[in-house]
């Protein structure tokens, strides 16, 4: 399947939104010292990843989607295949799987919120001169 260009290869891969070849984070996610750190601007295109002060503050609305589905998901499957689980189990398994996946839900709600605002445009093309300012 060649599914390189799309967002979701971006995201899953943890790629650079442009072009899908350099690296987006620091450090794997559960490197809880730089869990979320990401790099300036990509090593492949040199293109940006900060457009401006503060940008990644609006993946907090995608984290907050993600968790609330990742918890009603977990709560539909236990209601599927164990409904007479005590509330208090059911909370556990929810709360616990939201605190062991913190730091991937935090990392993913970044790229996804970069992928929400760049495209991909393939790699740098030699001698074009850009630096990550582009119109
Ligand atoms: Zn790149």
């Amino acid at each position: 399947m060649d599914w390189k260009g799309t967002k979701l290869y971006s995201i899953i891969k943890f790629k650079c939104p442009y072009c899908h070849e350099g690296q987006f984070f620091l450090a794997h996610p559960y490197n809880l010292r730089r869990a979320g750190d990401l790099l300036d601007k990509c090593p492949v295109c040199h293109r940006r990843y900060t457009i401006e002060p503060g940008f990644y503050f609006g993946a907090m609305y995608v984290s907050y989607a993600m968790t609330v589905a990742v918890a009603v998901s977990i709560w539909v499957a236990i209601m599927v295949l164990a409904p007479d689980m005590a509330l208090h189990w059911q909370a556990a398994i929810i709360i616990g799987v939201i605190v062991l996946g913190g730091p991937m839900f935090y990392a993913v709600s970044k790229i996804v919120w970069a992928n929400m605002f760049f495209d991909y445009k393939g790699p740098v093309e030699e001698g074009s001169g850009t630096d990550g300012h582009e119109a």
